[in-house]
């Protein structure tokens, strides 16, 4: 069976579920390889990753890898996807990989499709776009196929793989070297799950009215487990920090609950929420666009409905 290269996503040892959703993605497709670039392999990965299905796993952890932004990563893929004549390679579609995709496709000369939220037989991969509106399916039609995967798209499955480790060297080029990590900043992290790994978001816009005000939507999110997000509207007005803008130019979250208070619903907004498997909309205007998109919808002031709804959440706990 051919082999199906997925690059595992990773922090401190730590595989995130996007890799164990691209695994399990890949086993209907070929014999999933599971590629480690960088540092922090162990053996309760390799325990994690063969868990998911990985028959292989190709761990490349030089300092080369690690030092240089993603260059490295792109030609350690090429080099695997031709020594080992993969029939596909998956990645997940966060920013960082969709980098990673492109200038691998430029090096196979072969094409590329982003924000895949299926792939079915054939290498047909499915997208939702224009707000949920339209499902496009496509096909790579020249080369190998490579193919960024939206999180939370895929509800992951086990099987286990036999998860054979293998050591990869890579003559990473001197063009690849040319942009070095200077300085690794951890990211302070509260008790709130990640925003694009999230199960459940709670998103607050315009309508929040400030800053302080998004401790209602902090309580909503905390009470029900949630990542907190938030609009353009909102992060631009400096209510909330940049890092967590649903949308066109921020993250794009795929969760099974999605609540939107006082959120218009936007297109650009749409684009980084639509594939949302439930959508809750609390809007004071009846003609909100979002309560087009949503499955529930609240005609109300957020300033109340949002703390009653909070309240109510943990009469029930
Ligand atoms: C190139 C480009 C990229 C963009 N990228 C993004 C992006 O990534 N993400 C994004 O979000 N936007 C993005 N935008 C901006 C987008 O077009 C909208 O301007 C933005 O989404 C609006 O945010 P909002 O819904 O919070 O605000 P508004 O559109 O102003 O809507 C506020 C809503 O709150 C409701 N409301 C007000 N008060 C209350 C209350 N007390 N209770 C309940 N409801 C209330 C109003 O009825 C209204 O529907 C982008 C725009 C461009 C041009």
């Amino acid at each position: 069976m051919s082999e199906i290269l997925v690059l595992v996503e990773h922090v401190e040892g730590q595989v995130k579920k996007v890799t164990l959703e691209l695994l399990t993605l890949a086993r209907k497709l070929g014999a999933p390889s599971a590629v480690w670039a960088g540092p922090g392999y162990t053996a309760e990965a390799q325990a994690r990753l063969a868990e998911h299905g990985a028959e292989k796993i190709y761990v490349a952890d030089s300092a080369d890898i690690a030092d240089h932004v993603v260059a490295p990563k792109a030609e350690l893929l090429a080099q695997l996807a031709t020594e080992k004549s993969a029939a596909a390679v998956l990645v997940a579609a966060t920013a960082e990989a969709k980098e990673i995709a492109a200038r691998l496709a430029i090096k196979l000369d072969a094409g590329i499709l982003t924000d895949v939220v299926g792939i079915q037989d054939g290498m047909v991969a499915e997208h939702s776009i224009f707000g949920g509106g339209v499902n496009v399916r496509a096909r790579v039609t020249k080369g190998l196929p490579i193919i960024a995967v939206r999180p939370n798209s895929t509800p992951v499955e086990a099987a286990a793989g036999a998860g054979a480790e293998e050591r990869v060297s890579v003559a990473v080029s001197d063009a690849a070297k040319a942009v070095r990590v200077v300085e690794r900043v951890k990211e302070e992290k509260g008790a709130r799950p990640e925003l694009t790994e999230a199960a459940i978001v709670v998103s607050g816009g315009r309508g929040v009215g400030s800053a302080e005000n998004f401790s209602i939507i902090e309580k909503l999110a905390d009470s029900l487990g949630a990542a907190v997000g938030a609009s353009r509207a909102a992060t631009d007005a400096g209510w909330y920090p940049h890092q967590f803008q649903v949308g066109q130019t921020g993250k794009t979250v795929s969760p099974q609950l999605y609540i939107a208070a006082g959120i218009s619903g936007a297109i650009q907004h749409r684009a980084g929420m639509q594939t949302a498997k439930t959508i809750v909309a609390i809007n004071k205007d009846p003609e909100a666009p979002i309560f087009e998109l949503a499955d529930f919808g609240v005609v109300g002031d957020l300033h109340q409905v949002v703390p009653q709804l909070t309240e109510e959440i943990a009469k029930r706990k």
